[in-house]
């Protein structure tokens, strides 16, 4: 959509189209974008298509998958395709085009781009190596959007964090920070700050043991300001580095806090399907049993604090007894 703003300020033609479809006309230039490294296969689906529909056009592949697997997609496309990796930063300061999706109603925001934390199982250091950070994002607010939602990566790394709060306050329109906030740099003056604006979901992670300590501290921080715990989301990395013993400890830790765990399963950063990956301490039964508690005693893939799972988990000894699910009656 940014793209679709710098050429119609160019007066272009510009046309969002979803998938194998015509755009009604012959285009000069074609733009595909990518997301997980699993889900490449529509991607070069994509590109056969409008590379055989549209020979003339230049092609451009942009997005996650296409900066992450350059070498994949190259070997399949050699240089009929230009390749961008990474952010445009000449595009970065414009407002997207929303008439593309006239029935949308949020405006989304980069305040910041890139993180200060190097995870090893991020791709963030990889897609966005920079930190850089915007002082205000008021032209990046559409007057007519209900909501906001911030894409930032680490958002309360800014340095202008003050100056994008105090925007929020301004505008009072409910706020998604949707990628979560970093609970090792979340203070009491920013949670002060964050009641003046609606925040109907709090997102924070628990991907490693080490940030126990920070991470209790900010949701008795946010107890403490009266943010209700069911909308206190905690997003848990597992398969990775970790243990599913750890897991568990991880995931009934913050049920017994009275928030939401929301289980994440580790993907490498390479084209493989979905959902294949085993790091070395699971096995595919062990993450299979993730997956079934998900669906079973969850709801919508996360683990809220519901006292029941709290007694199943608190009785468990360890992940086995937690997650083994009794076989349904007949
Ligand atoms: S803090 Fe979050 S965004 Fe930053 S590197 Fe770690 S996982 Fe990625």
């Amino acid at each position: 959509m940014k793209l679709g703003r710098y050429h119609r300020n160019r007066g272009d033609r510009v046309k969002l189209v979803r998938g194998l479809n015509g755009a009604g006309y012959d285009p000069d230039i074609i733009y595909v974008t990518s997301l997980f490294t699993y889900a490449w296969q529509p991607v070069h689906e994509v590109i056969r298509y409008y590379l055989a529909r549209y020979p003339k056009a230049k092609l451009t592949v942009g997005g996650i998958y296409a900066t992450l697997c350059t070498d994949h997609l190259r070997e399949e496309f050699g240089y009929r395709i230009r390749i961008q990796k990474g952010v445009v930063p000449e595009l970065d300061d414009l407002r997207p085009d929303y008439s593309l999706v006239p029935d949308w109603n949020a405006s989304i925001v980069f305040a910041s781009r890139g993180c200060i934390r190097k995870c090893p199982f991020c791709s963030v250091p990889m897609l966005e190596p920079e930190f850089t950070a915007r002082k205000t994002i008021r032209r990046l607010i559409h007057p007519r959007h209900k909501r906001i939602i911030f894409w930032d990566n680490n958002i309360l790394a800014s340095p202008h964090w003050r100056d994008i709060f105090a925007q929020l306050a301004e505008f009072g329109k409910p706020v998604d920070f949707n990628q979560g906030l970093d609970a090792r740099l979340l203070t009491e003056e920013m949670v002060e700050i964050m009641r003046k604006f609606p925040v109907p979901n709090v997102r924070l992670a628990y991907d490693t043991d080490g940030i126990r300590e920070p991470l209790k501290k900010a949701i008795d921080l946010l107890r403490a300001y009266h943010y209700d715990g069911r909308r206190i989301i905690v997003y848990c990395l597992y398969n990775h580095s970790d243990h599913p013993d750890t897991f568990f400890h991880r995931v009934r830790d913050l049920i017994d806090r009275g928030v939401v765990a929301y289980p994440m399963r580790y993907e490498p950063l390479k084209p493989r399907p979905k959902n294949t990956y085993i790091s070395r301490h699971w096995t595919a039964e062990q993450l299979e049993m993730v997956a079934q508690a998900r669906r079973v005693i969850g709801y919508g893939g996360a683990f809220p604090p519901y006292e029941g799972l709290r007694k199943k988990f608190d009785r468990a000894k360890d992940f086995e007894k937690a997650f083994r699910l009794r076989p349904r009656k007949k």
